[in-house]
């Protein structure tokens, strides 16, 4: 049963600058729905002129306005203000969610709507928290750390969360009295629009927080240049985050903050207690979301003695699954973002069952019943390391299994040559956990459970190529202020 009728969903489609919508004819980008493959929108091209005119706008504005001036407890009146409304918007922006992306309709309005919201109220809680400090110095001085707002902020976000990722990136930023220009994944460019236009109706200066839409080599690529721009953050991949910052280093230099990829161990080892529970929760971690989440846990590494049964209970809960349209009210596995991305997935799934690999289930992809690209939940075993289903990315529903027999084999295999975005270990000995949790470079180290809820105090962030610098938590707030330090002689007499 569809919950929604995509075709009757209108969607806003333009950039948003100076806090209008603007909408612009002329050859754009076509959008597609993921759930059926539809085209439903063409999206207009920021190039250099109007990306240099919106740069342009939104830093005068910041100038000029009183948002990085005012009492910091104003601006965050301004963002609870923001995420009252997005919250009493959850109906249509979780549809919008649904309509454009991976979503699924239900999970978007109970689950990434209010997640978008608490976020925002999140970051309203530490705008006046940020007083700075004052240093010590010789007594016939005062020293003074000031912490200021960068002034305009690039911000560019990738299509498998779009709003959360949207708020994360703004809200810091907005909090710490900076001004946004943001780009988001030309895949998934509409709902943010109307989280733009409610944060103007919540107070937001108009100009302060803007969208440019367009794709990455020529929108993304006149962002991060900008010589208006004082900052970058980035979410998505490795290979953009690094193209990023070598153009922030060229164009700049300019800081950057970089939320990147990961191939993330689930460490279980044969003490674990409740093995149904720790099968739901691996399960559940790489099938959330089609497994288009960049912490999915996509190696298990389990100990031999349990892992016959671990992996058929998982087996299990994947065979359950039914794929199907965002809308439908039926399906428990959404689709992947484009055909394309479906190919990649099945091309390496393939290559590892050629190398000697047993896909025990799943390893194919499906049309849902309504024409998008789904990809069966796969479980793949006997496979080493040195397999790109292993070593590389996927971001699909693919889980491969590792075998071992003590904790130093364990941890060796749940090593990763290059990412370091998060990890979980499943175990009842604390001792145990805890020596994993020393020993595992990752960002994040989830013990007995796996994946974020609302502990926005918890930053959020990667080890090694999984990224630089952190969202969520203090941390991100501080990432976008600058500090002068003052230094004032008293003149004692
Ligand atoms: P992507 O790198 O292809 O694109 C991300 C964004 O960068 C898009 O808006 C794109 O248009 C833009 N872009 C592309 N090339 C650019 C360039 N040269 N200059 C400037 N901008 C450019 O990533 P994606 O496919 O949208 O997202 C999936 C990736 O994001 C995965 O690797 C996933 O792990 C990662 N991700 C990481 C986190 C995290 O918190 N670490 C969260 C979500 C997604």
């Amino acid at each position: 049963m569809p919950i929604f009728d995509p075709e009757q969903i209108q969607v806003a489609n333009g950039h948003f600058i100076g806090g209008t919508l603007q909408s612009q004819a002329g050859a754009g980008i076509a959008v597609a729905r993921p759930s059926d493959g539809k085209v439903y929108a063409e999206l207009p091209l920021a190039g250099e002129a109007l990306v240099d005119a919106a740069a342009e706008n939104a830093w005068r504005t910041w100038k000029n306005s009183d948002w990085a001036r005012c009492a910091p407890r104003d601006r965050a009146r301004v963002l609870r203000r923001w995420a009252d409304l997005v919250e009493a918007d959850a109906p249509r922006l979780g549809v919008l969610e649904a309509l454009g992306s991976t979503r699924p309709v239900r999970d978007a309005i109970a689950w990434d709507v209010p997640f978008t919201a608490e976020g925002l109220r999140f970051f309203a809680e530490y705008a006046d928290k940020l007083g700075g400090e004052v240093a010590a110095t010789r007594h016939d001085n005062f020293g003074m750390v000031v912490a200021e707002p960068y002034g305009l902020i690039g911000a560019i976000t990738p299509w498998n969360f779009p709003l959360v990722m949207v708020s994360w990136k703004v809200g810091a930023a907005l909090a710490a009295g900076n001004a946004v220009l943001l780009k988001p994944s030309e895949l998934t460019p509409f709902s943010c629009l109307r989280l733009a236009e409610l944060a103007v109706q919540a107070g937001v200066p108009a100009g302060i927080f803007n969208i440019v839409q367009g794709d990455g080599r020529t929108t993304g690529d006149a962002i991060t240049r900008h010589p208006l721009i004082s900052k970058m953050t980035f979410t998505g991949s490795t290979r953009t985050g690094a193209a990023i910052m070598s153009a922030c280093a060229l164009h700049g230099p300019k800081p950057v903050t970089l939320e990147l990829g990961g191939k993330s161990p689930q460490l279980v080892f044969d003490d674990a207690r409740d093995l149904d529970k720790v099968a739901a929760t691996i399960a559940g971690a790489i099938t959330g979301n089609a497994g288009q989440v960049c912490v999915a846990g996509s190696r298990l590494i389990v100990q031999r003695r349990v892992a016959g049964v671990l992996v058929e209970r998982i087996q299990a809960l994947f065979a359950a699954h039914r794929p199907g349209a965002t809308w439908d009210e039926d399906a428990t596995l959404p689709p992947i973002i484009s055909r394309p991305q479906a190919d990649r997935i099945d091309g390496i799934v393939e290559r590892a069952e050629a190398a000697g690999g047993s896909v025990r289930c799943g390893g194919r992809i499906v049309d849902g019943g309504c024409g998008g690209a789904y990809y069966l939940p796969t479980l793949i075993e006997g496979v080493d390391g040195a397999n790109p289903a292993v070593r590389e990315e996927i971001f699909g529903p693919v889980l491969t299994v590792q075998t071992f027999d003590d904790e130093e084999e364990g941890l060796a295999l749940a090593a990763h040559e290059s990412y370091g975005l998060a990890a979980g270990v499943h175990t009842a000995d604390i001792g145990r956990a805890m020596r994993a949790v020393r020993k595992l470079e990752a960002g994040t180290v989830w013990v007995n459970r796996y994946g974020r809820s609302a502990d926005f105090v918890i930053p959020t962030g990667g080890y090694h190529q999984s990224g630089i610098g952190k969202d969520l938590g203090r941390q991100a707030v501080e990432a976008n202020l600058r500090f002068k330090s003052v230094l004032m002689d008293i003149a004692l007499p």
